[in-house]
């Protein structure tokens, strides 16, 4: 299966709630999701995968973003 592309759509001060929603499976809506940061420059990413159906994508940020994910890893890690 091609492994999708998403793009975070949270903002760096966003509540831990909605940053947590951008990390959610975009399959199965299940929050219960692993990821770990890809900190390359211009190609910052998060490699996901989802505990509940498998699936794994990657999904985009900004570097404030990745930061904020560095920094506070609200969802489930
Ligand atoms: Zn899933």
């Amino acid at each position: 299966m091609t492994p999708l592309q998403r793009t975070a759509h949270f903002r760096p001060e966003d509540d831990d709630r909605l940053v947590a929603a951008s990390l959610a499976c975009p399959w199965c809506l299940s929050a219960d999701t692993g990821w770990q940061l890809r900190m390359i420059p211009f190609d910052e990413g998060a490699e996901c995968r989802c505990r509940g159906c498998g699936q794994r994508w990657n999904l985009a940020v900004t570097s404030e973003q990745a930061l904020r994910l560095a920094l506070e890893p609200a969802a489930a890690h």
